[in-house]
């Protein structure tokens, strides 16, 4: 089968990785000419709305998906025509609007922070006074890695966030005090079985994710993270990967948001699990059986961002795997990412640290 894939990026290359072995072919539509999936498949050149773009895209393969968000929905599933698009086109706009995802979350019986839209600064102070302070503003479309938000924690900060955010959709949400944030994958066959990975902890930096360690959760807290997933998914009707990220505060689960594709904070289940989502959303989209998705170990994934380390120091640890996603270095930019696999969590836990003074260390003597 020839998979065509929306998006050329890292996630684009990874499920690219994953399915040649199964003998799969690919075809990325990307706009950038060093788009890092071209080198495990043909490249279509050309942006995302480009009139035929897609409808091309389409009628070179057997099924369409995409690892990339920001497509117009509609044009996506008319130009895609009689091929094929998965996950469905209304999961993706579900999850291109914050309301819609937090009415999708609530309809599914998973809890949310409180909220409220915000179209006007009226609004804003509404909501402040609703929901109370301190709380979050995110722009309701497009924010990505902590960008288009800002947080009010007293009432003399509002000013700052309606300049900042000013005239797009928004919607305001309680700032939740959480203990960890966690994240639950899964991916949804064309039976609709979910095979559904470890719960995993997440840890972000300015918004962007750090880390990701897996097994995360007692036994109880992973049933319930799968039991919202599989509400999700049907009501969705969903087939692919999906995440959802959680808070998790006093014990409880919070929704925050979910990925209609495979999510950075399963990357560690190409060496960590049985098999890995990437692998099993091509399994799910080409109809093909499930793979197996056990944790082997423990591992813990760090995001390599803004500059790479020197590769003999990281693959001198032990049971760790270097991803270069090929990408040109940019300030905040992922460029790749590192697993590291151990028998138990202190051993993982130990190895991350380690890696993580190698990378401090190689950027220091990067900027002598
Ligand atoms: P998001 O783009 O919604 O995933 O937000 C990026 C990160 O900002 C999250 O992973 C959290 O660390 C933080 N964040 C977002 N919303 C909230 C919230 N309501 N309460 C606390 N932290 C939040």
């Amino acid at each position: 089968m020839r998979v065509g894939v929306v998006g050329g990026g890292q996630l684009g290359r990874m499920l690219g990785l994953a399915g040649l072995p199964l003998g799969l072919e690919f075809v990325f539509l990307d706009p950038s000419p060093e788009a890092p999936a071209a080198a495990v498949g043909e490249h279509i050149t050309a942006a995302f709305d480009e009139q035929g773009a897609i409808a091309e895209l389409a009628a070179r393969c057997d099924v369409v998906t995409y690892e990339f968000e920001n497509v117009d929905v509609e044009s996506l599933a008319a130009a895609a025509g009689d091929t094929p698009v998965y996950p469905p086109p209304g999961a993706l706009a579900t999850a291109q609007d914050r309301r819609n995802e937090k009415l999708a979350f609530e309809a599914a019986g998973i809890p949310v922070a409180p909220w409220q839209t915000v179209d006007s600064r009226d609004d804003l102070e509404a909501a402040c006074r609703g929901i109370g302070l301190p709380l979050i503003v995110k722009t309701r479309r497009l924010g990505y890695d902590g960008k288009g938000q800002h947080r009010i924690l007293a009432e003399a900060d509002i000013p700052a966030a309606w300049e900042a955010l000013a005239g797009v959709p928004l919607l305001a949400e309680r700032l939740v005090a959480f203990d960890r944030e966690v994240s639950v994958i899964g991916s949804r066959g064309a039976d609709g079985t979910l095979a559904c990975y470890s719960l995993t902890r997440n840890v972000h930096r300015d918004g962007i994710l750090h880390t990701s360690c897996a097994p995360a959760a007692d036994a109880g807290l992973q049933a319930r993270a799968e039991a919202h997933l599989r509400a999700l998914v049907e009501r969705l009707d969903y087939r692919g990967t999906i995440a959802i990220e959680f808070f998790v505060a006093g014990g409880r689960l919070f929704g925050n948001e979910f990925a209609p594709r495979v999510h950075n904070s399963g990357h560690w289940t190409i060496e960590g699990a049985a098999c890995s989502q990437f692998e099993n959303h091509l399994r799910a989209i080409c109809g093909l059986p499930a793979g197996d998705c056990r944790t082997r170990g423990h591992a813990g994934m760090l995001n390599l961002i803004g500059a790479m380390p020197a590769p003999a120091g990281v693959l001198a640890l032990p049971d760790a795997h270097l991803h270069d996603y090929g990408k040109s270095p940019r300030p905040g930019r992922k460029l790749g990412h590192v697993t590291v696999v151990a028998d138990s969590p202190e051993e993982r836990d130990r190895r991350l640290t380690r890696l993580e003074g190698l990378i401090a260390a190689g950027t220091e003597n990067r900027s002598l």
